[in-house]
């Protein structure tokens, strides 16, 4: 602690001590004027910058300051570019410090669970390496510039159907594995100044009072030496969530979260040293972030909108593009059909909804360059989903009249937002007739989308090619017409499965749960690493996305590691084939060849952004370390190893690696295992010392079931196998009285010491 903040502490009053852990109001943290210590402004997040002068409100309802909107976290995990994310950052970090903002409300790091949550748009995946490398990288650039981040909604929120009450109940290596995974990297490698606390329950406790998750987890195992805040109105009992780990209340309480903790604190219910330590650390942030502030910031909106652009053009995932449909020459005829071409969807509802500085019309960005005709019509009503007649018959005749159709559809603002989950995937049902309509008269159909999360595609044949737009931000409209045209190629990769329907969704069965509380009765199996296992084809995979370049993989290289070290070095040559510049993601899953536990059928554990010229080959290089190999322990409380081989792929997606190596690790430290009457014979057999004691017992017993376990005969095979799940003590039971029970101890006690 400084000398400047222990003496502020030991000035401070019972009352002021109280009063500095809750916000001062909705967007302001508590300052001390009389001590020198100033209050700063917090605002939403995370794509943009929701300054409100007036009117606060956390739902998004109300306006604020103009801002640059970049793409939402969905599409800004579809360009798997850590040093993009990481230049977003520091671009709203200086918006931030343009606008005297001092913590920006994001990222969220919760795990796309299923396609339904209304705020998937606000996440970045399904997978928590990917999460937790881009949240670290928005992180690093925010703070970079001196403005704090506030990684959410820690943890396991993963739904809003009753978000402020539900229960989300997971086993223990889930939770390590994927929920909190995605949290921990982002902590361990972004550093954020501030940890935003979810609304829920995790496993029986809400997480504002959770302590294990706020002080266990969040502070002593992975280092966090920020605040915790909590999500607007997510606190439940302040003593209670002052105990377990939460510095501050959001927002203001106008003085009922003061007496609490006053009461608390007279009444001997709360230690003075506690509050005294949240105290300390506010006043750290709060002096951490005064002292960035500057005078005089200022941004050029235009160079930000432009990056913004940039940002979105790599956000986009090709789908499909049949017979090379794309790209598009400018000088075709073009019907330009749908709403959302001129009153485009380009951020998701709620807490992140911004005031963009300027926004793209679609439209008007395919006319720019395009020196043919270009013509517009509706095609469908955005005010509810019924088909208009007239609007079909329309968008019917000029797709007739033009060379090819490009269709923008998406899911209306209503379909998703914060606060409520999705009940389907369609489109709705007046865009699905637009297609039908269109496919009759015109084979050459472009889908543009601007959707937060999956939608189905029953009517993908239909068409001839399909650009995933996410939620583009501001600068959706020139990024798409760079894309169509071909200036940029398009480089995202899906960083969440498309399902063919809801029902295959591995959260199907579960979500979103039964009153109030909802099970993750899916465990580990997440995402890919469901549909992989399962076999199940889903309409677009985990990782995939088309490009108008082609690119070969060559020369894997994986280094075996050293004696008992995880550090795997893997490079691989990747050349650009094709005729165009272009980005690729190389990525890199490992498989754990044979487990003793289930495990996914592979994991992300790599991936690189690299750029390459036409004919350019470039070396991609990884570092494995032991998370990239290791699963979570319960029974050791922690991550392990099982030795043996493990396969290296790398490639283009989930389901389109292209090269692969086996590399031996060895195993980690597990737990030191006494045996027991009930320990079985396979197990001890894998000791070669205990197997050798083993064997010896069963000559001298010379039973029938004894007899044949050392032959090579099919006998021999089927009674090793019957024998290898008995366990101990049922040598005594079957061995016709030859092995009293008298002489089991005997045997644990001399297994036990031939370790
Ligand atoms: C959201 C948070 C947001 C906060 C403040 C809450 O409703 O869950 O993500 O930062 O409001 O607007």
């Amino acid at each position: 602690m400084s000398e400047k903040i222990k003496d502020i502490l030991s000035r401070m009053t019972l009352e002021e001590k109280a009063e500095m852990c809750s916000g001062a109001d909705f967007w302001n943290f508590k300052g001390i004027e009389r001590l020198g210590v100033p209050s700063i402004l917090v605002t939403d997040g995370p794509h943009g910058l929701r300054k409100q002068e007036e009117g606060a409100d956390h739902l998004g309802l109300n306006d604020s300051v103009p801002a640059t909107c970049f793409p939402s976290a969905a599409g800004l995990a579809s360009t798997w570019n850590r040093d993009l994310l990481k230049a977003v950052g520091r671009t709203l970090g200086t918006e931030a410090l343009a606008e005297k903002v001092g913590v920006l409300l994001g990222p969220g790091a919760n795990i796309k669970r299923s396609p339904l949550c209304g705020r998937n748009f606000e996440y970045f995946s399904e997978d928590p390496y990917l999460s937790e490398e881009l949240a670290a990288s928005h992180i690093s650039g925010l703070q970079e510039k001196g403005v704090g981040g506030s990684l959410k909604h820690f943890a396991v929120n993963n739904q809003e159907h009753r978000r402020m009450s539900t229960d989300a109940v997971v086993d223990e290596r889930t939770l390590r594995e994927i929920y909190l995974a995605s949290f921990e990297g982002a902590v361990k490698k972004g550093q954020p100044w501030t940890v935003m606390s979810a609304y829920n329950k995790v496993n029986g406790t809400f997480a504002s009072e959770n302590h294990r998750l706020l002080t266990k987890i969040l502070r002593e195992e992975w280092g966090f030496d920020g605040i915790v805040v909590s999500d607007w109105g997510a606190v439940n009992e302040r003593v209670a969530s002052l105990k377990a780990g939460l510095e501050l209340e959001m927002p203001g309480t106008y003085g009922i979260g003061k007496k609490k903790i006053m009461k608390a604190v007279e009444n001997g219910e709360l230690e003075t040293a506690q509050l005294d330590q949240s105290v300390e650390r506010l006043l750290e942030l709060i002096f951490t972030v005064a002292e960035h502030q500057k005078e005089d910031v200022s941004f050029d909106k235009k160079v930000h909108h432009s990056f913004a652009s940039e940002v979105a053009a790599e956000s986009m995932v090709l789908l499909k593009n049949e017979d090379d449909m794309l790209p598009i020459s400018k000088e075709k005829d073009l019907a330009v059909i749908g709403a959302l071409a001129r009153k485009p969807r380009y951020q998701g509802g709620g807490s992140s909804n911004i005031n963009p500085t300027e926004l793209d019309d679609i439209y008007d960005e395919l006319c720019r360059d395009n020196t043919a005709q270009v013509s517009y019509s509706e095609g469908y009503g955005l005010g509810g989903d019924e088909a208009d007649e007239s609007l079909l018959e329309e968008a019917k005749m000029h797709a007739t009249e033009a060379e090819a159709a490009v269709l923008v559809l998406g899911l209306p603002d209503a379909y998703e937002s914060e606060g409520y989950d999705r009940t389907h995937l369609s489109l709705p049902e007046n865009q699905l007739r637009l297609i039908e309509a269109v496919s009759e008269v015109q084979s050459n159909i472009v889908v543009v989308l601007s959707n937060g999360a999956p939608v189905e595609m029953p009517w993908l044949s239909k068409v001839k090619a399909v650009l995933e737009g996410y939620l583009g931000g501001q600068a959706l409209g020139g990024a798409i017409a760079k894309l169509l045209y071909g200036d940029v190629n398009p480089s995202g990769k899906l960083a969440e499965t498309f399902p063919m329907k809801l029902e295959d969704n591995p959260s199907y069965l579960n979500f979103p749960g039964d009153g109030d509380r909802v099970e993750y009765k899916e465990g580990i199996h997440v995402g890919y690493r469901y549909y992989v296992k399962k076999k199940i084809e889903p309409l677009f995979p985990f990782g995939y996305g088309l490009s108008y370049t082609t690119f070969e993989y060559a020369n894997l290289e994986v280094e075996e590691p050293e004696n008992g070290d995880y550090h795997v070095k893997v490079s691989v040559d990747v050349k650009n084939t094709g005729e165009r510049a272009g980005k690729e993601v190389v990525q890199l899953y490992v498989k754990d060849i044979e487990s003793i536990i289930s495990r996914p059928e592979k994991e992300l554990k790599g991936f690189e952004k690299v750029h390459l010229e036409a004919g350019e080959t470039q070396t991609v290089s990884f570092n494995l370390d032991k998370r990239s190999f290791a699963f979570y322990d319960v029974e050791i409380e922690d991550w392990r190893v099982e030795g043996g081989e493990f396969e290296i792929a790398v490639g283009l997606s989930s389901r389109n690696l292209r090269l692969s190596e086996t590399v031996t690790v060895e195993g980690s430290h597990t737990k030191e295992e006494k045996v027991h009457r009930n320990t079985t014979i396979g197990d001890l057999m894998k000791n070669p010392k205990q197997a050798e004691i083993i064997k010896g017992m069963m000559a001298q017993m010379d039973t029938p079931l004894t007899q044949n376990m050392d032959d090579s005969s099919d006998m021999g095979d089927m009674m090793e196998a019957m024998m290898r799940y008995m366990p101990l003590r049922a040598l005594s039971n079957f061995s016709e009285g030859k092995f009293p029970e008298e002489a089991l101890q005997q045997v644990i006690d001399e297994l036990n010491s031939a370790k």
